[in-house]
Order: structure tokens, then C-alpha cells, then sequence
């Protein structure tokens, strides 16, 4: 039996869910399609940092749209997202000055709520942080991390609650055209039609856009995580990313510390994303261990519990193809995020959905993740040393 909609989505991450949620809410009959279950790729995976430290107008906009909506998910989606707003702050180094300074005058021009602050603000914020190395650092009192799975699970309930149906444990193996247009997909159970298709697939994105005859650049890469038990004296802090020693952490729940790398070698871990290691590395947890030290020296009380391994879709610029590949045929594309996608979610759902309905006057215009831009060489670059952050 072959069902018909109006848009078939195919993955139930964060992007995939988002996506959902927007354009069912607009009225349109959608399919969210899922080989496994809600949140199994990347999504479930993240750590889910929410901040709005970005570098170019356009992703400073989402980044601040999807800022506001976690901090109203509730009225805004439904449900939880988990978000726990313990304030972010970025750390550069000393020649990264004045395009750390650049990024806060960008952000402030979007209506972001951040600002530079001195070691001795710093020390207000953040006490115990080693500081002789800084001159100074940004700090956005909203930013915090969220719940992944809650979070994506609010926004799949959402979107049923407007006629979304979600198929879980269905493997889309093929995308069908009749003359130039897509027609539906085929998948391990049944087939379904649409008009329209929509490729929300992250690490599998590659594979997914072969599907229509299309090479996009999308890695599927392997990085790590790793998490640290702060005894009872350490309490919860803020989320800091350290460019300085290429490292982020934030606090967790049951007084943990997650701890992570941001480093553009992650690109070079190119994986099977049906067959990778999903453990942490004892080597990987010693080389953040030591970084997160230099910045945070009492977290040599903490003790380690492990960690684990999860997918970034990397592209070359580390930003996202949201496009309609083949041109006029009805398959999109929207994904490849990198390390960006869950904090963003929000406002890409909104992008997705605008592309998809053709709105005249979209709120997030695509155009700068255009598929034509990797040919063009004309890559979504930062202003700045650090611009893998966005
Ligand atoms: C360790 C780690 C830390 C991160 N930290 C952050 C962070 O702090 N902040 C942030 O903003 N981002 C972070 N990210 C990145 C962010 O999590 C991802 O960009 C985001 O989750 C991508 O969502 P997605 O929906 O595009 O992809 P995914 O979550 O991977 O979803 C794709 C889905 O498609 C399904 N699928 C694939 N092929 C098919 C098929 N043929 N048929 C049916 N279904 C299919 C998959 O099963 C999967 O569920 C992190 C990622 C990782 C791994």
C-alpha cells in the first residue's frame, strides 16, 4: 500500500523533527520517516550547548531566534527541551583579539545579549578559572545547554499534535522520480508518495542525496565526549569553549562536567556512520582532561566515568546544504551541520519549512548554504581564526 503526502521527511533528528513541526503547522501533510528511532543519530549524541557566539549575520539571527525559543519551549513547542541556562563564555587567544571583538560588535547588531568582559569581571562570573592567559572574554548570561532527546522528543510530539506521521524502524532505500520530479520514496516497509522530499538524513546525508543522483560533500565524522565527576564542593558552572586549548566543557547533571574538543581535525576521523567505535578513548580522555585542567585547575578532584563517541556531518566550510538538489525537482536537502545543528534547530526548522512552501518573504534566507557555493568557491567562512565554532 502506498500512502500520499504532502512532504516526506526523511530522519528524525533535531533537524528532521524541527522541520516537521513547521511545516505541519502550516497545514501541510507530512511523513517524518526514521530507520531507527527518534534522536539516533548525532542528535542523541550532542551536548547540546546553546549559544549565539557566531561570526556571521545570518547564523547570529538563527542562533538568536533559537536562543529565545529555548528559553520559552514550552509556550513555543510543547513539552521540555531540558534547557539549563548557566551562562557561556568564550576564551581566544591574545592575536584572536580583535576578531573576538569584532564577533561581540556583530552579535550586539543583532540584538544578542553579550558582552566583553575583563579578567576581573571574569573572576565574578567564573572564580577558580585560570586567567593569566586571557585579556579578556565573551559572556552571554542566556546561553546554557538543553536535553537532546527531551528536546527532539518535544518537537516530534509537536509536530504529531498538527498531523505529523512519524514512521520509526523505516529505512528509506530509494527516492522515486518520474521525469525529473520526485514522486515518493521507497523504504524497508512500504512506499509513499509526495511531491516533495526532504533530506534530513546528517551523517547519512551523503548516502540519502546519492539517492537522487547527487555528491554532496557531507563527512561522516567521529568525536568524542567524555564526562568527569566534580565532587560535592565543585558546584555546576558555565559553559565555557576554550579556542586557546581547543576544548569546551559544561556542567551536567548528577554533578558532572562533559568535556569535549573543538578542533578542526575532527574532519580527518571519517567513519562508517552504520559501523564506528562508539566508545571513548582512554588517550582522548587524558588530552582534554589535562586541557580542561590548564583552564579549570580543580577539576583535578574530579573523577573520570567515561564518555563515549558520536557523528558530526562535516562539510568543507563546516556549514550546512540546505537547497533543493536537483534544482525544480521537488528533493531538498538540509543538513551537514557539523557541530552547529542542535543549538540552531530551531530557526533551521523555520529556514527548512520557508524553502519547502516557497514562502515570497522567507525569515532565514538559505541562500548562504546553497549547494552551488562548494563549486563557486565561495565557502561560508567565519571573520575570525575560529570560525569551525560558526
Ligand atoms: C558529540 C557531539 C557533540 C555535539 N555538540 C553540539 C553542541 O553542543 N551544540 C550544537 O548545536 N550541536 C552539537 N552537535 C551537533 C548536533 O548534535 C548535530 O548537528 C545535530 O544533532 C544534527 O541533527 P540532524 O537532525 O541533522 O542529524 P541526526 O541527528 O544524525 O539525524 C539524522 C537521522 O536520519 C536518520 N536516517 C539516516 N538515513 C536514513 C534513511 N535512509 N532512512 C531513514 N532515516 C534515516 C538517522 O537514523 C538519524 O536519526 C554535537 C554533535 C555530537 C555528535
Amino acid at each position: 500500500m502506498t500512502q500520499t503526502y504532502d512532504v516526506i521527511i526523511i530522519g528524525a533528528g533535531i533537524i528532521g523533527c524541527s522541520t516537521a513541526f513547521h511545516l505541519s503547522k502550516q497545514g501541510l501533510k507530512v511523513a517524518l520517516l526514521e530507520k531507527e528511532d527518534i534522536g539516533a543519530g548525532s542528535t542523541g549524541r550532542s551536548s547540546a550547548i546553546v549559544r549565539q557566539h557566531y561570526s556571521n549575520t545570518l547564523t547570529a539571527q538563527m542562533a538568536l531566534h533559537s536562543m529565545r525559543i529555548f528559553h520559552n519551549f514550552e509556550e513555543a513547542v510543547g513539552g521540555d527541551s531540558g534547557f539549563t541556562q548557566t551562562g557561556f563564555l568564550v576564551f581566544s587567544a591574545a592575536e584572536d583579539q580583535a576578531g573576538l571583538e569584532a564577533n561581540i560588535a556583530l552579535q550586539r547588531g543583532v540584538g544578542i545579549n553579550t558582552e566583553l568582559v575583563s579578567t576581573e569581571g571574569l573572576a565574578d562570573i567564573f572564580p577558580n578559572i585560570k586567567r593569566d592567559d586571557l585579556m579578556m572574554a565573551a559572556y552571554e548570561s542566556e546561553g546554557g545547554y538543553a536535553d537532546p532527546h527531551l528536546t527532539t522528543t518535544a518537537y516530534a510530539n509537536a509536530a504529531r499534535r498538527h498531523g505529523t506521521q512519524v514512521f520509526l524502524d523505516t529505512h528509506v532505500t530509494n527516492i522515486r522520480f518520474e521525469k525529473d520530479k520526485v514522486v515518493g520514496v521507497e523504504t524497508t516497509k512500504e512506499n509513499f508518495d509526495a511531491p516533495q522530499v526532504l533530506n534530513c538524513a546528517g551523517p547519512w546525508g551523503a548516502r540519502v542525496a546519492k539517492m537522487a543522483g547527487i555528491e554532496v560533500p557531507i563527512k561522516s565524522c567521529r568525536v568524542q565526549v567524555t564526562l568527569f565527576r566534580r565532587p560535592p564542593t565543585l558546584t555546576a558552572h558555565p559553559v565555557v569553549v576554550d579556542f586557546i586549548h581547543a576544548s569546551y566543557f559544561r556542567s551536567e547533571t548528577g554533578n558532572l562536567t562533559l568535556c569535549g574538543l573543538v578542533d578542526p581535525e575532527e574532519a580527518n576521523a571519517v567513519v562508517d556512520p552504520d559501523n564506528y567505535d562508539e566508545n571513548v578513548e582512554l588517550a582522548f580522555v587524558a588530552d582534554v582532561g589535562e586541557r580542561v585542567i590548564e583552564r579549570y585547575p580543580m577539576m583535578e578532584q574530579c573523577e573520570n566515568i567515561g564518555g563515549y563517541a558520536g557523528l558530526y556531518a562535516i562539510t568543507p566550510d563546516w556549514h550546512p546544504i540546505v537547497d533543493e538538489l536537483p534544482a525544480g525537482s521537488g528533493c531538498f536537502i538540509c543538513t551537514g551541520f557539523s557541530g552547529h545543528g542542535f543549538k540552531l534547530a530551531p530557526a533551521v526548522g523555520v529556514m527548512a519549512a520557508d524553502m519547502l512552501t516557497g514562502a515570497s518573504a522567507p525569515e532565514f534566507d538559505a541562500h548562504l548554504f546553497r549547494f552551488s557555493r562548494y563549486a563557486e568557491d565561495d565557502l561560508v567562512r567565519g571573520q575570525y581564526a575560529y570560525s569551525i565554532a560558526g
